[in-house]
């Protein structure tokens, strides 16, 4: 790869300094001249003197000039300061100093971490090898503007970083200032990635809603066209438009219960409920799905009343989301528990924990990590024909996260799954 030589020049200060050295030599020769004239001094001698007078000026504007090279810029330019040297070395983001040519002269430690190829004295053109940084770089060079580009680390975890290279004027030991660069890395990965989920959840939701809609549009046009005048077609089909129009409902309500549990997630519940009655309230709505599903719902409640800081009725869709799961996925163990105990967490807090346990199936390991996921199902044709949304378990998250629990899932495949529902023991229980 070549090695860019700056094209054009930020900041040019030799044309100053050659006119100071002129000046000094100037103004020595005609001092000369005159006693030369005057007899007062020798042509020889005075020759000497000049010669001195020229080196004298000459000389630090010589090893200005040929400050390019790393070992001379180490002598005599103020950029290797330690001052400088510091500014970077403490910047939190990874930082590099680089010279009109792109040659590294500082960089501080998150730099050298992100990109060990960048060394000292070497340019950065040969460590940042994408197209878009090089191209950048010599922009940067070849202009006085700041220029971005994008920056992708992929160990040990993918990172997207925007690089930006700003051209900046450094004083120089002359009085003068040299062009310098300095590129700046900043960490765009959770930005990326938020922009990703909400891509990804509007296709989704859309998708969602598109099949629903699809199907009663398509009814629709069998009952103005063919169907128009059977009876027994039109019943038939009224009954999976109602079908249709109930789970678009259910997706909207779910999708506005996420956003509104979402939209007051740093506000902590602090009014104190009691959660046995709101877990027998769901469990005797869950009766007619649990007859229909031929399950027994055994219910192990304290009968003294348990205090938590909670929202009554976020807390209600919990625990539907969690029995109703249990009463359709796991329908084929014909048994549902739900039990309530105390216990201490790992960090040592008082919980209170609520199991939802069914003897159905069970979930297989791989997709535990990802059930409270938006719209993940382990098997989405299932779920679609129990009525599920692929939201249910996504919005118990995000109410446990309101309320600063936890869920944990535990599952032994063909033996049923456990949901566990933590959350602190109210202030006033500890106390008490
Ligand atoms: P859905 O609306 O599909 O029920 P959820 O977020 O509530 O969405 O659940 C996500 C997926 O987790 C379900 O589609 C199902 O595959 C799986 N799942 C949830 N609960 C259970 C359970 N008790 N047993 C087996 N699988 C379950």
């Amino acid at each position: 790869m070549a090695i860019d030589a700056p094209s054009s020049h930020f900041f040019s200060p030799w044309p100053d300094r050659l006119r100071h050295s002129a000046i000094i030599l100037l103004a020595a020769g005609l001092a000369l001249a005159v006693l030369v004239a005057f007899g007062q001094l020798a042509l020889v001698h005075a020759a000497a003197v000049l010669a001195c007078i020229a080196a004298a000026a000459l000389v630090p504007w010589r090893l200005h000039n040929v400050a390019a090279s790393p070992e001379d810029v180490r002598g005599v330019n103020p950029v290797e300061s330690a001052a400088v040297s510091a500014v970077v070395a403490g910047m939190p983001d990874p930082a590099v100093l680089l010279d009109r040519a792109g040659r590294v002269i500082h960089l501080n430690a998150a730099a050298a971490q992100l990109a060990p190829a960048l060394r000292k004295n070497e340019l950065a053109q040969f460590a940042l090898r994408s197209p878009e940084i090089i191209t950048a770089l010599r922009e940067a060079i070849a202009t006085t503007e700041s220029r971005r580009a994008t920056y992708l680390d992929h160990v040990p975890v993918d990172r997207w970083m925007e690089l930006i290279i700003a051209p900046v004027p450094v004083p120089t030991l002359f009085g003068g200032t040299d062009k310098c660069m300095l590129m700046t890395f900043h960490d765009q990965t959770p930005l990326r990635r938020v922009e990703e989920m909400r891509a990804d959840f509007v296709a989704n939701a859309s998708h969602e809603l598109r099949t629903p809609l699809a199907a009663l549009s398509g009814f629709i046009d069998t009952l103005q066209g063919p169907a128009k005048e059977d009876a027994t077609a039109r019943e038939r089909f009224l009954g999976i438009m109602h079908t249709q129009a109930k789970r678009m409902a259910r997706l909207i309500d779910d999708l506005l219960s996420l956003s509104r549990v979402e939209l007051s997630a740093q506000v902590r519940p602090d009014t104190l409920v009691d959660i046995v009655p709101i877990i027998r309230q769901v469990a005797d709505g869950l009766e007619p799905l649990a007859r229909e599903r031929q399950v027994t719902v055994d219910i192990d409640l304290p009968d003294a009343p348990v205090l938590i800081a909670g929202d009554r009725e976020e807390l209600l869709r919990l625990f539907e989301n969690l029995i109703e799961n249990a009463l359709k996925y796991g329908a084929s163990g014909g048994k549902v528990v739900v039990s309530l105990i105390s216990a201490i967490s790992g960090e040592g807090v008082p919980e209170v924990r609520v199991m939802v346990r069914d003897f159905g199936p069970g979930i297989a390991p791989e997709h535990l990590p990802r059930l409270t996921e938006r719209f993940y199902r382990v098997d989405v044709g299932d779920s679609r024909a129990q009525g599920g949304t692929g939201l249910g378990l996504s919005l118990v998250k995000h109410i446990l996260n309101r309320h600063r629990g936890r869920l944990l899932i535990e599952s032994v495949p063909k033996n049923g799954a456990t949901f566990t529902a933590c959350f602190p023991q109210a202030k006033v229980l500890a106390s008490e």
